[in-house]
């Protein structure tokens, strides 16, 4: 087998041939033709073996043929564990696209932020990153993944036992979801596993049929009862807004002969532990949870999500109906809408770019009904911070530039609520990757 054999054109044959390589190596055989037909990849694959080639040469040749990246914009992120990894691919992703007309650069912490905030601004076609000086850049809104066409996880397997997996769940909820996963991992544990289908359910949400049922406020906890007997749900994960809501709901489910649980911030983590090992079990047929409670929780696969109340915070929405149709598999999402929460709707509606079905059950009609949803705007992102220009060299400003810099209030009170305390390569302190500011109402 040659490399011309895989499928990979002639300006990467050159740099492969100027690099003295003459056959593929086994994972380079398997993973190029695999990554250039598009599909998602997960590769056992240790370093020594070219995965590096395996996936940038094909990852090169796909983005060769799209848009160039736009200002800020990203089209492939490779992350990885370590900033010399980062460098020895960014290296790579130089040596092989060197006659393709590409841009690509490397971000990694324990040296200046500013730079890099510079080097963005003009776009990557291809960013290889730590996660932490990654997570720090997009706070900052040097980087934006509109573009994003390709993630590549290098040593997933060294991202986990380095702490990483909050970094990496916080970057991929910015991600777009349509987009090519890679892995490579020399190892193949449970939590690598997991990893990867929290990847593949990213990329086969469409598998989650989401819709909702309008219908007064009184009428949610009978609605749910009836959707429960008439279907036939046998394991059900609700989620309310409040741990009173969730306790409430839990009760009036039993009463009404369907087992059924509360979890919540005010239950101990013994009676958190049990409700999910009976839920898990089949023992218990309904959890009810707050979103902050269901964050945790590791339930695979579940067939059915029940918001029982629309989340304020549209992001939590997405989190919430993560939980089902996973790796592949079919669930669905059933939201109780009353008139009261279609400001949530709309929001929800923003985000995901999509206006979910409204399916009406007899005896459930509401009497206040819920408006019509607006049609869907655009996404906008906000416009990028400028980099700060004090560390540079006074040459290298621009006269304008020079200026001091004033700082707004708000960007001093964002500054108090990032912790700065460096961690591992420079990175700010862990933040719990959920704990997202409230998301706001655009003006109609
Ligand atoms: P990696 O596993 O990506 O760290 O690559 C290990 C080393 O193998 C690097 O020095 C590559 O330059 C080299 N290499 C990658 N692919 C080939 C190949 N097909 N033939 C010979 N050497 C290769």
């Amino acid at each position: 087998m040659s490399f011309a054999e895989l499928g990979l054109e002639q300006r990467l044959l050159t740099a492969i041939e100027s690099k003295g390589y003459t056959v593929p190596s086994p994972i380079q055989e398997k993973a190029i033709p695999a990554i250039l037909a598009g599909n998602d990849v997960m590769a056992a694959a240790q370093t020594g073996t070219g995965k590096t080639a395996a996936f940038t040469l094909p990852l090169l040749q796909k983005l060769a043929k799209g848009q160039r990246a736009q200002a800020n914009q990203v089209r492939a992120l490779v992350l990885t564990p370590t900033r010399e990894l980062a460098a020895q691919v960014a290296e790579s992703v130089s040596t092989y696209g060197a006659d393709l007309p590409l841009t690509s650069t490397v971000v990694f912490g324990g040296v200046k932020i500013n730079p890099q905030m510079m080097r963005l601004r003009r776009g990557a076609d291809v960013l290889v990153a730590t996660p932490g000086r990654l997570l720090d850049l997009y706070q900052q809104k040097a980087v934006k993944f509109n573009q994003l066409e390709v993630l590549i996880l290098d040593e997933a397997d060294r991202m986990l036992d380095m702490g990483f997996i909050h970094d990496l769940k916080r970057i991929m909820s910015f991600l777009p979801k349509d987009r090519q996963n890679l892995m490579f991992s020399a190892t193949f544990a449970d939590q690598i596993r997991s990893l990867a289908k929290g990847l593949m359910n990213n990329t086969t949400a469409a598998t989650v049929k989401q819709w909702m049922c309008p219908v007064d406020k009184k009428q949610k906890p009978a609605l749910l009862q009836e959707l429960i007997v008439t279907n036939q749900w046998s394991q059900v994960l609700v989620f309310c807004r409040t741990k009173h809501g969730c306790n409430k709901l839990a009760k009036w489910l039993v009463g009404g002969g369907i087992s059924a649980d509360a979890i919540h911030g005010n239950k101990s983590q013994g009676a958190r532990t049990r409700a999910l090992a009976q839920f898990k079990a089949g023992e218990v047929k309904v959890l009810v949870a707050t979103d902050i409670a269901a964050r945790g929780l590791d339930i695979d696969q579940l067939p059915q999500v029940v918001n029982y109340d629309l989340p304020n915070i549209a992001e939590d929405y997405v989190h919430r109906i993560g939980r089902t149709g996973r790796a592949n598999q079919t669930g669905q999402a059933v939201s109780l809408v009353c008139a009261d929460e279609i400001e949530f709707l709309e929001s929800i509606e923003h985000l995901t770019q999509k206006h979910i079905d409204r399916e009406y059950i007899d005896g459930f009609i509401p009497t206040h009904e819920v408006p019509p949803s607006r049609d869907l705007r655009a996404l906008k992102n906000k416009k990028p911070k400028k980099p700060k220009l004090r560390n540079q060299e006074p040459s290298a400003q621009a006269p304008r530039q020079r200026k001091p810099q004033v700082k707004s209030a708000l960007s001093k009170s964002n500054q108090r609520n990032t912790p700065k305390s460096p961690s591992r390569d420079g990175q700010p302190a862990k933040q719990n990757p959920w704990n997202k500011g409230p998301s706001k109402r655009p003006a109609r």
